[in-house]
């Protein structure tokens, strides 16, 4: 095996994978994608050894969902998002140093090799199991394809997670479930399907959660398992979507969260060694890395916390390999979710094609919601950028100075004519910059992300004349490092 010097000891971030049922929106990228990138940036410019992990995810059937609600031929639709999600990361500045591409056939053949190695060994089992299937339309109830209400606290879910409490949940648990393509009622389903059975890696588990530095409402997800039993998992099952079953799976579509934890497994491996296949291959070159560190949605906290640390457990890899999480709340648009269905959104790609990705990146990390909802306004983006711009000593994009002469005609503008801040003066004493540019240093650090004190401690120094060559300023804006 070749290992890559530079990979040695490496943390991989891992940006998470878009579901391709939509474009990103800007709600996207104020989360786990932007932040992601930036901590990975400031890591790299403090010397640490770092692999982004990005890609995008082909496979839930939220995607086959999206399609049939919008009328629209499932292959062209993912196309068109991949190639939107595409220009996202691209104008965004969000690089990546692997990049899972779940449309590879050698991907889909490697994920397949793993789990076939996981049941010759006996750390998956195919055993009997009772699922649910809609009564009706005979789909069965995974994830999009089930609605109830979360068993922990009450909400309406799907069959994958509690967006509010993060919880697990699933046909089995969801109390009132229904099918969520046709509202039929379910049935249960006697099937054979390969098992991972949670419980087996409880002490393995309990590890992990112990050393891994993770935000207080990822714990509370966790820790509702100190008491309750793990669940049996299924890794593959009847589905009419998802990589399809070779070898022993075949007839059946592996579970895409499965899936991703394989992924894991196999996409920093491949950095490593170029060669790896198969599970003995990919935990050698794993033992190379330090660990996983996740950016995600708190409603993916069963995913990260439980079920991608089980298959490295189940693969052979006995010491904790999760490093920590950054998970982050909802981000709102003008007061209210964002949602694609009442075209209540902001694409990222048009948004940032439209304006520079510099004060984009720069103010989605300003009002971040890190630690509580947080929301996109029109007027404080503008009034941002107004403020912005001559602190970076950078000029307005054309399509910018566009907008703002076509607010002026319009009459809605009662901005100030000197652009809102050409001469703003410090707003600390020149003899705190240091200090305050050490602070939004220590501010994108992993185990202290805070992107939010980061920009305003960055702004106070560059108000005072410093920090415009700053690492900080690189990682935020995506910049070059100087
Ligand atoms: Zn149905
Ligand atoms: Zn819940």
């Amino acid at each position: 095996m070749t290992v890559t010097a530079d990979c040695s000891g490496a943390t991989v971030i891992v940006i998470p994978q878009p579901t391709v049922n939509g474009p990103l929106h800007v709600g996207h990228l104020s989360g786990p994608f932007l932040a992601a990138d930036i901590a990975a940036r400031a890591a790299r410019a403090r010397g640490e050894r770092i692999i982004t992990l990005a890609g995008v995810d082909v496979h839930p059937n939220f995607v086959t969902t999206k399609a049939a609600n919008m009328g629209l031929d499932v292959h062209e639709m993912v196309a068109r998002y991949r190639a939107q999600i595409a220009a996202a990361f691209s104008l965004g500045r969000i690089g990546h140093d692997v990049f899972i591409d779940p449309e590879q056939d050698s991907f889909c053949e490697a994920v397949n090799r793993m789990l076939g190695e996981l049941l010759d060994r006996g750390a998956i089992r195919m055993q009997p199991m009772t699922l649910h299937r809609c009564s009706d339309c005979g789909r069965t109830m995974q994830h999009s394809y089930v609605v109830g209400k979360c068993p922990n606290c009450g909400s309406g879910a799907n069959g994958l997670s509690c967006e509010p409490c993060g919880g697990f949940t699933s046909a089995a648990t969801l109390i009132q479930p229904n099918c969520a393509r046709c509202g039929g009622e379910p049935e249960p389903m006697e099937v054979t399907v390969p098992v991972l059975r949670l419980e087996d890696y409880r002490a393995q588990l309990i590890a992990e959660w112990t050393q891994a530095e993770l935000p207080p409402r990822v714990r509370r997800v966790l820790s509702h398992y100190l008491t309750a039993p793990l669940p049996d998992y299924p890794v593959a099952y009847p589905m009419d979507w998802g990589i399809e079953g070779t070898g022993a799976l075949a007839g059946l579509r592996i579970d895409f969260p499965a899936e991703l934890g394989l992924s894991y497994l196999y996409g920093p491996a491949r950095l490593v060694d170029p060669a790896a296949n198969g599970i003995d291959a990919c935990v050698a070159a794993w033992r190379q890395l330090a660990g996983l560190w996740h950016f995600n949605g708190i409603d993916n906290a069963f995913y990260f916390g439980i079920l991608y640390p089980a298959v490295f457990a189940a693969a052979g890899l006995t010491e904790p390999k999760m490093t920590g999480a950054t998970v982050n709340e909802l981000y709102l648009l003008e007061g209210s979710k964002f949602s694609s269905s009442r075209n209540h959104a902001l694409w990222a790609d048009e948004f940032l094609a439209e304006h520079d990705p510099e004060l984009v990146r720069l103010y989605l990390s300003w009002c971040r919601p890190d630690r509580y909802e947080s929301n996109f306004s029109r007027q404080s983006f503008d009034a941002f950028c107004q403020w912005a711009r001559p602190l970076l000593g950078g000029e307005a994009t054309a399509s910018e100075h566009r907008s703002e002469r076509q607010r002026a005609q319009s009459g809605a503008s009662a901005e100030p004519s000197n652009g809102g801040g050409q001469d703003q003066g410090c707003w600390i004493p020149e003899e705190m910059a240091a200090d305050d540019l050490e602070r939004a240093e220590h501010a994108l650090r992993l185990n202290s992300f805070d992107s939010s004190l980061a920009v305003r401690c960055l702004f106070g120094a560059l108000s005072a004349g410093q920090g415009r060559q700053s690492a900080v300023l690189a990682a935020l804006t995506g910049r070059p490092a100087g």
